[in-house]
Parts: C-alpha cells; structure tokens; sequence
C-alpha cells in the first residue's frame, strides 16, 4: 500500500497534462488529474482546433471569388457566423468527450474542479478537500497577458473569440504575434473591417524576414489594416456596445465592436499555491525545470506553457510523454528541442523549420540562401495576384540545410515532411537529387537554384 492517495497528481488536464496522465496510467500508476475548465485543455477547446477551423471556414470567401475563372457560379452567397460557430463548438464537445473517454478509459480519476498546491505532496481541490500523491505534475498552461490602460477590460482575448454573439463589423487586434496574424486573417476573411494594431513596427518575431515581409504585403493588399508603434491610450464603452479606441495621443477614437488583446500568453500560475512547496519561478513566471522537467522540488515537475519552453501544443505533448516514460516507465527521456517546425495559419499560411537567414548569418557567416518565390498554378488561374515564396538556408561548406521557410497555400502540410529531411541533417543535393513531384508547390523545394 503507498503512503499517498495517488502516485501521480496532475494539475490541468490540458496536452501535455492528459497525455502524461494517460501514459503514466498505462504504467500502472494511480492517477488523478485536476481540471478547472474542459478536459483538452487550451488546444482543444479554446486554441489550435477551434482557431483552425475558424481559418478553413473564412478562406471560403476566397475560394468562392476564385472558383469563378473555374467556371462556378453562385447565386447570392452568404455567411452565417453562428451557423459556423455553433458547428465549431460542437466539434469541441465532441474532441472533449474523447479527451475525456480517454482517460476514463485508462482509468485515470478526473476531478473536474480547482487545484492548488498545499505542500509537496498535498493538494487542495476547490471543494476544500485535500489529497495526497507521490508526485505532482503541474500542467496549468498559460493565459492571455492583457496589457494595463484605462477601459483595457473592454478587450477580448482568443478565448472569447469563439463565442462571439456576431461576426463583428470591426475589429481592432492589438499584437503582432501569431495568433494575432491568424485572427486578422479569419476576420477579414468573413468580412469583417480588420486593424492590426503593434507597438512595434515587427509583426512574427523570430520568423524569417522575407516571410514577414511578404505576408505584410499580402495581408495589406487583402485589406487587412495594420498600425505600427502604435499604443493603446483607453477604450471606451458605448451605450450600443461598441469600443470608442484611444490610440496615439489623438483625442478622435477609432470605434470597434471587438478589440482584441493578442499581446502574448503568460504561464498559468495564480493562485497555485507554488510557494506552499517551495517551487521557484523565473522572472516571467514560469515554472524553472531541468532537463527532465523536474522542478526545484524533487517530486514536482512541469510541462507544457507553464514552463514557458516552447509554448506549442506537440511540445507540451512530448514533454508530457517523456516525464511519464522517466518517472514511471522506467525510461529516462528528455525533449529535443532541435528544428520544431512551426506554422502561422494566416492567410496564406507562413512554416518554418530551424534557422532563419538572419540566425544562420550570425551563427555560421558562411552561408547559402536559395528562394523561390512563384505564384501558385492555382492563383495564375483565378486571376491572384498572389505570391508565395520559398527560402532554404544552407550552409556553405556542408551543403547542409540549416533551415526551411515557407508562405504560400498549404505551406503548413508541405513543411511537415520536409522538416523531417532538415532535422535529419540532410543537404541541398539530397534535395536535388529527389525527382520533382509535378505539378504540385512543394516541387520547388527541390528546384531550388
Ligand atoms: C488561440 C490559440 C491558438 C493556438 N494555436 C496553436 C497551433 O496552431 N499550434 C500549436 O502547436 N499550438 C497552438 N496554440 C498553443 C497551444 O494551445 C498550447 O501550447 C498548448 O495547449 C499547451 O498545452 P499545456 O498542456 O501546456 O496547457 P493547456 O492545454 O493550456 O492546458 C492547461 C489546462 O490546465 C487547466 N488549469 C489551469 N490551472 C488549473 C488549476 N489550478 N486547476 C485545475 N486546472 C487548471 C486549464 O483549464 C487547461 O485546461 C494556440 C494557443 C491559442 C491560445
């Protein structure tokens, strides 16, 4: 018989925290796992897939206009955002339902309630009551930073966004990251009027800059608006409901129906009770793990957002799998964190693997940059005047890829398999040497010159 009520206590049942509660469960571990909101956590329900499917319904303006030189014509099409939206959460019941069979099925006990840390080996439950366990995971993600100004309270973040009562007119997006960029893409692809609105003049740091750069010009061209070093000065509510934005230090407001603070996401710790055990964090709130995820605190560990590695939902998963195999299968296994491909689902999508051009200038000198920047087979046929553009980065002397970077239709799918050739170290020539698939995008990456 152990001494604790479990031997693995998980807080958030979110990617990294289901999968680990799963795995563990599978080893034999007695597992409990706490959540406050909706088993899936932030991916599932309020991130990734909700989010995707709001890009794939709001591309169907373009697709409609372009299927015309395809010899298609509609009559008076429409948008309904409700129909769309309601469609969506249903999807995401029906995600939460299997995330949650899931579990059950690996007979992991979920309460569906508040943790907090109350020592090393105790937490209290929102209902009061306090359980033991051998370890605790802490897997609590992370939230939307809201910035601080008069009426900031007016500003939705992403998890709202879903839930909208209408497709608003208007929408105002404060930040330049990704999601940012993906909600301008979604917006004003339904029609709404879109502005981008950055303290910065950089949107999609840490991507490649001709990519930046080329999906500045797209979006622009769409009719998405962007406002660079710009601040917030105060929002106002109207008596209709609509947002009187102050920007600048002009005294006329710009109006929104939506303003949304897409301004970065801060890992989840409020109220954790973290200091009851001792658990350090670093300036940024983030939980400090080693190499094993394992915290300050010998039998408390973290994954995912809150320890604010690489805040995707594939990492949070590995990292949720490798604490599982070393604690309780026997099988010591740490994340690499080497060449993660990553995407920006705007419109058209950005993918990217290892190194910029500007990371690899610095790191190697002595490089080689091939592009190729095309306009899509498609895009010529519907009149589009759309470009997408290819970059690989090579190093001189090896001839090996250090880095592949991409934006045009389907770049996301097209990148994934080609991540696999860059993290395997491959070169340029076994690129070249692969015969092209045509016509299709992706035989440009072969093609390079
Ligand atoms: C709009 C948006 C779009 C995104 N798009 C992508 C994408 O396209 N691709 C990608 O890879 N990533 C994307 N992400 C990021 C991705 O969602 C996260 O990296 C991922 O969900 C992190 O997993 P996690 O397990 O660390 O935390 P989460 O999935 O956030 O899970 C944490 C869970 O803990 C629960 N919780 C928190 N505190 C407590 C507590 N005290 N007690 C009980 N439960 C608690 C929360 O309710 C939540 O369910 C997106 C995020 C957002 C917001």
């Amino acid at each position: 018989m152990s001494d604790y009520d479990y031997d693995l206590f998980v807080i958030g049942a979110g990617s990294g925290g289901t999968r680990a509660a799963r795995v563990s469960a599978s080893y034999g571990a007695k597992v409990a796992v706490a959540e406050e909101y909706r088993v899936g956590g932030t991916c599932v329900i309020r991130g990734c897939v909700p989010k995707k499917m709001l890009v794939y319904g709001s591309h169907f303006s373009e697709d409609l206009e372009d299927g015309k030189n395809f010899g298609w014509t509609w009559d008076n099409a429409q948008f309904d955002w409700v129909t769309l939206r309601d469609k969506i959460l249903a999807d995401v019941d029906r995600l939460n339902n299997a995330y949650t069979d899931t579990l059950k099925n690996h007979d992991v006990e979920i309460l569906l309630e508040r943790a907090e840390i109350a020592g090393p080996h105790e937490v209290k439950l929102a209902s009061g009551k306090i359980v033991t366990a051998k370890y605790i995971l802490i897997a609590t993600g992370a939230w939307p930073d809201v910035p601080e100004f008069p009426g900031s309270e007016y500003m939705s973040t992403s998890n709202e966004m879903f839930h909208l009562d209408k497709l608003p007119e208007t929408v105002i997006i404060s930040g330049g990251g990704y999601i940012a960029n993906e909600f301008a893409g979604i917006f004003n692809g339904l029609g709404s009027e879109v502005t981008v609105v950055n303290r910065s003049d950089v949107i999609l740091r840490g991507y490649d800059e001709s990519l930046r750069d080329r999906l500045l010009q797209i979006a622009l061209t769409k009719g998405i608006m962007y406002k660079f070093n710009c601040t917030f000065d105060k929002i106002e509510k109207r008596e209709d409901g609509s947002l009187d934005v102050y920007m600048d230090g002009k005294t006329r407001p710009v109006q929104a129906d939506v303003v949304l603070a897409a301004t970065g996401r801060r890992p989840k710790i409020d109220g954790l009770g973290l200091e009851n055990a001792g658990v350090k964090i670093n300036e940024k709130d983030a939980i400090i793990v080693d190499d094993y995820s394992r915290t300050n605190v010998e039998n408390i560990y973290a994954v995912g957002d809150v320890t604010d590695r690489v805040q995707l939902t594939p990492v949070a998963i590995r990292e949720g799998q490798a604490f599982a195999d070393t604690v309780f299968g026997d099988n010591p296994r740490t994340v690499d964190y080497q060449c993660i491909p990553s995407a920006v689902f705007s419109q058209p999508p950005i993918a990217s693997v290892g190194l910029t051009e500007g990371e690899a200038r610095n790191q190697y000198g002595n490089i080689k940059v091939y592009s190729s920047d095309f306009r899509a087979m498609r895009n010529v046929f519907a009149d589009r005047h759309e470009r997408s553009l290819y970059k690989m980065i090579v190093e001189h002397q090896s001839g090996k890829i250090l880095g592949l970077h991409m934006i045009g239709p389907d770049a996301p799918e097209i990148l994934q398999a080609a991540a696999i050739a860059v993290k395997a170290g491959l070169t340029k020539q076994a690129f070249d040497d692969t015969v092209a698939l045509h016509p299709s995008m992706a035989e440009e990456l072969v093609l390079f010159k």
